[in-house]
């Protein structure tokens, strides 16, 4: 197969037809193969499994990957079916994702910082069995991490500025928004009409 293709991103739906993520043609072209995803038909939102979808001739100006015995259409989007690990969109949690959720905000005093002088803090500390996951990690500056140590936040006296919770995965998927391809508009504009927004 020619390696060039291979590279491109693909849109990945989960079962609702929803997007959660993008791999690589390469990626999808093996979860096809295992049948863990069938093809989405760009026009007519068909669907394909790697048999049919390798039988499909291919359109003039369309890309394809040059097999042994034959060229095989680039999928563009796939949609997962029954596979639960993929099928609720999450956003991984992530030092960078972290403070991105936090803004780079310290969770107690409020103070905008720079990376380099924020930590990462455990609202029930480690050492109290808390764990290290979006709802139990915020942002804070130095001075407020030093000044709670290995307490509660009500034992040291400090307040949260808000509950840290799991970010909406949307926010995920607009990280891939500039190697957007035109087959996806559809789907991508369905998440975000299907958003749920803060009351
Ligand atoms: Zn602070």
């Amino acid at each position: 197969m020619e390696s060039t293709c291979l590279t491109d991103p693909t849109l990945v739906l989960n079962k609702n037809w929803l997007p959660i993520q993008v791999c690589s043609v390469r990626r999808a072209f093996t979860m096809l193969f295992k049948g863990l995803a069938r093809v989405v038909e760009p026009q007519g939102y068909s669907l394909y499994d790697f048999d049919s979808w390798s039988d499909l001739a291919i359109p003039r100006g369309e890309s394809f990957v040059q097999g042994v015995s034959r060229r095989i259409r680039i999928p563009e989007v796939i949609v997962l079916h029954g596979c639960d690990r993929f099928n609720r969109p999450r956003v991984a949690f992530t030092r960078r994702n972290l403070f991105r959720r936090d803004r780079n905000c310290c969770q107690y005093c409020g103070k905008k910082c720079s990376t380099e002088v924020l930590s990462i803090d455990h609202v029930i500390p480690r050492c109290a069995g808390g764990e290290g996951s979006w709802t139990n990690c915020v942002v804070a500056c130095l001075a407020c991490n030093a000044r709670k140590g290995g307490r509660l936040v009500r034992e040291a006296g400090m307040q949260l500025l808000r509950e840290p919770v799991e970010p909406p995965a949307q926010s995920a998927f607009t990280l891939h928004v500039n190697r957007r391809k035109a087959s996806w508009e559809h789907f991508v504009s369905e998440a975000y009409w299907n958003t749920e927004l803060k009351p």
